[in-house]
């Protein structure tokens, strides 16, 4: 795939779904490529590794939308809830928080769907050639993704989502009891409603897709370094390379995408952007054989079941929490509870318990540009809850940056100024 060689050297910060999807576009643009990270690929040490899952060339419905003020007390106050915020933490998360609500207006909200789109449309396409030559097109699914409602009127209260994919030219099915319990047999009779999107997809091992892709790039001469990046060098205010513990890795250029831990990278080249780790948890029941289908979001409690290679697996839960205190695991027992009540009877035993550092911004969007002032420098990270679809694309997008050509969309979207 390779267009030709270029004389030039790129150092990539992370090699999470972004870090390894921009190293093997960069190397198919003939690139030198060389990815810096401490942990495997792929490996439990990622948000990439342990996510739900879900490819969606639909998503478009921001985390902070209207009424979310009045919702998140209730939230932070049941301790079953989905989100999770120790006092303790409060000073870290409150500034985030606030330009979080900010975002819920309704103005705010459409533009941030545009974003939203603009990037998620082209996942599947951009994944589709990308896993074939990787060997793992098995990987993924198009089952599309179901909404269950405990409430039989909940799809009624979700009607401004629903309106907003539709605008978007998603399709959306209104499904009652009857036809979600055909749909989707293996959840609980508790579930009363439905909202089906058909035209969206998922992975069955988000790991062993960051892995194959990693596999993919080093095959194409893509070396992998196991070094933590400590700092940009500057050489007269110019980057140079990417200093380490063990020296200085010069570069031509760097890509920045080492998620939830970028911000300090940002910054080195002027760029503030209020990134916190919104941390999320797992369990994987290996055991439990429901015959689950599709990606289930519970839509008032708010976690996912999906159908994995190695079982089933219930995420979600937001936690606010100081980068270094240790996981809550309470929070992955509440996911174990929620697993009991929406798949009655299924084995549960030998739970695999997993947090994860989600790079969230406040709009629910990432940073994708060149550094404003620092020509050599790529920013991208702060996918949030949808870097593993959002990861294909901005893979592309990086490499389109770094050979200065048009980028195949619209990235404005993305550019840090708008904070
Ligand atoms: C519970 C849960 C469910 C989710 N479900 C979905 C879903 O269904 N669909 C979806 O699209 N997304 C989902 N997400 C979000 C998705 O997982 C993330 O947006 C995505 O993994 C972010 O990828 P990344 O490459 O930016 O970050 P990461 O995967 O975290 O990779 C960043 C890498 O940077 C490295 N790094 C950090 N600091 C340094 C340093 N100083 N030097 C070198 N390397 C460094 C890290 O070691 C890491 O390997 C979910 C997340 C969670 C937690």
């Amino acid at each position: 795939m390779a267009h030709m060689q270029r004389d030039e050297k790129i150092v990539v910060i992370g090699a999470g779904i972004i870090g390894v999807c921009a190293a093997n576009a960069l190397a198919d643009e003939g690139f030198a490529v060389e990815v810096i990270d401490p942990v495997v690929p792929g490996g439990p040490g990622q948000c990439s590794y342990g996510n739900a899952g879900g490819l969606s060339p639909g998503s478009c419905v921001p985390n902070s939308m209207p009424g979310i003020l009045r919702q998140v007390p209730g939230m932070l106050l049941d301790p079953e809830g989905p989100i999770g915020l120790r006092l303790l933490d409060l000073p870290h998360a409150l500034p985030w928080l606030m330009r979080f609500v900010l975002n819920s207006r309704r103005s705010r909200v459409e533009r941030i769907a545009d974003g939203m789109i603009e990037l998620n449309r082209l996942t599947l396409d951009c994944y589709e050639p990308l896993v074939k030559e990787a060997g793992c097109a098995d990987l993924i699914l198009h089952h599309g993704q179901l909404f269950a409602y405990e409430n039989p009127e909940g799809p009624e209260g979700s009607a401004l989502s629903i309106s907003m994919r539709r605008a978007r030219g998603v399709r959306v099915e209104v499904l009652d009891a009857a036809q979600m319990r055909e749909l989707e047999p293996a959840i609980s009779a508790d579930y009363r409603a439905g909202v089906f999107l058909p035209e969206q997809g998922q992975c069955r091992n988000p790991g062993r897709l960051v892995s194959s892709i990693a596999a993919l790039a080093a095959a194409k001469g893509v070396t992998f370094t196991r070094a933590s990046a400590r700092a940009l060098a500057m050489e007269q205010g110019r980057v140079r390379g990417v200093a380490t513990e063990t020296g200085v890795t010069p570069a031509d250029r760097v890509v920045v995408a080492a998620g939830a831990f970028s911000g300090p990278f940002a910054r080195a080249v002027g760029v503030r952007v209020p990134l916190i780790s919104e941390r999320g948890y797992h369990v994987t029941f290996p055991h439990a054989r429901t015959g689950l289908r599709v990606n289930v979001n519970a839509a008032e409690r708010k976690f996912v079941a999906a159908p994995m290679e190695g079982g089933l697996r219930l995420s979600g839960t937001v936690e606010f929490a100081r980068p270094s205190a240790g996981p809550n695991w309470r929070r992955a027992e509440i996911l174990i509870s929620q697993a009991r009540h929406m798949f009655p009877g299924a084995d549960l035993r030998g739970a695999e318990r997993w947090m994860g550092n989600r790079p969230g911004t406040p709009d629910s969007i990432p940073v994708i540009e060149t550094a404003p002032g620092h020509d050599n420098v790529i920013l991208a990270f702060g996918h949030g809850h949808q870097g593993l679809m959002g990861g294909s694309v901005t893979g592309r997008l990086v490499a389109e940056l770094a050979a200065g050509r048009p980028t195949s969309i619209d990235i404005s979207h993305f550019r840090s100024s708008r904070f």
